[in-house]
């Protein structure tokens, strides 16, 4: 399967979608057959079989048992199969197994010493090989990890956004940051994007959203999870999907393909990233207020007035400094910090 060619002989959107983790024989029949009847364009069933936790005795995944689900999986459904790859010995196992998709996790690009022992033990296959971004905003770690694998002559390649973590609580799981995903294809433009929704999410109300965004960027295609009985799923329930409704997003999509003009796209891609800049201000003013709360608390605890003049003196001169700096109207900040100082007084008036 050379992912650019099927890619481009395909109706767009590519769609990789199976559950988080294989769990049993049943649930991987019964999720493929579901998917089959639903009529979603699915190409590549997909299923964790080794699955990385941030902490032990969870749930780590079933093990090689669950490659042989996955050929089940293929010869009954006609789906090719993907599993993440994180170390040598699930390469070999996967070889072994002729699985024809692999990935690599977000956790293993991050580290390089990861990708390379990979990358080498995936040595010239003409497989399919999926790069994940790196869990941490880090666009040249993403870029490094396939050069790795470029420099092992794998040339199939495809990449798969999956957002960053960060260590304030967005509406998202993991944020998109779509700038670093479209910087990453300004790198590689040959090489396949696809976003996974359900990662980014990590819930199932936004996953339309996402994936319709990711098609508005010209992404060729989503991974998307999905169970038979989410809300049961042994991994990641909230964000995964039963196959109907994976179907319903599907043919809720509008494609690129179906664009009448190429400026109405060039907008929309615009405004996906204005979208998602809008939402990160508004988050950080949540913080912002939440903060005002506390040092409201403590001035009344300790009767010291709201407004100090001097603090209002200090913020005043160092957003004007930093509007001069990132070439902004200083009257224009000052205008909005004013705001955002009124706000922050009310709410501590409300303490
Ligand atoms: C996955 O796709 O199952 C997975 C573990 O994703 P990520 O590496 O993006 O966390
Ligand atoms: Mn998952």
């Amino acid at each position: 399967m050379n992912l650019n060619n099927f890619i481009k002989n395909h109706n767009k959107p590519f769609v990789i979608a199976g559950p988080c983790s294989a769990e049993s024989e049943i649930q991987m029949l019964e999720t493929a057959e579901r998917i089959k009847k639903s009529g979603a364009d699915v190409s590549v069933f997909r299923a964790g079989i080794w699955k990385p936790r941030t902490k032990p005795n969870g749930f780590e995944g079933v093990g090689e048992i669950g490659l042989k689900w996955l050929k089940k999986v293929k010869e009954e459904f006609g789906f090719k199969m993907a599993i993440e790859v994180a170390n040598t010995h699930h390469v070999s196992a996967a070889l072994k197994a002729d699985v024809d998709v692999f990935w690599i996790g977000a956790r293993s690009t991050a580290n390089p010493f990861t990708v390379q022992e990979i990358a080498v033990a995936l040595r010239g296959t003409d497989k399919p090989i999926f790069v994940k971004n790196p869990i941490n905003p880090d666009l040249a770690l993403w870029i490094g990890a396939v050069e790795r694998l470029l420099g092992q002559n794998i040339n199939n390649l495809g990449a798969i956004h999956r957002g960053f973590s960060s260590y304030q609580k967005t509406k998202y799981r993991n944020h998109p940051n779509w700038q670093i995903a479209l910087d990453f294809k300004n790198h590689f433009p040959n090489i396949p994007l696809i976003a996974d929704p359900s990662h980014i999410c990590g819930n199932r109300t936004d996953l339309a959203t996402v994936a319709q965004e990711a098609m508005n960027l010209g992404y060729e295609g989503i991974m998307l999870e999905t169970h038979f009985n989410p809300d049961e799923a042994w991994s990641d329930a909230s964000q995964q999907i039963s196959p109907e409704v994976l179907a319903k997003i599907l043919s809720g999509l509008k494609t690129r393909t179906s664009e009448i003009s190429g400026y109405e796209n060039d907008i929309r891609k615009h405004r996906t990233l204005i979208s998602d800049i809008d939402f990160q201000v508004i988050e950080l003013l949540s913080q912002r207020m939440k903060i005002s709360r506390k040092i409201g608390a403590l001035k009344k605890e300790n009767h010291i007035t709201i407004f100090q003049p001097d603090r209002w003196k200090e913020i005043t001169e160092y957003t004007s400094q930093k509007a001069f700096e990132c070439e902004m109207s200083q009257e224009f900040i000052e205008r909005i910090f004013k705001m955002i100082h009124e706000q922050s007084i009310d709410i501590q008036n409300n303490v």
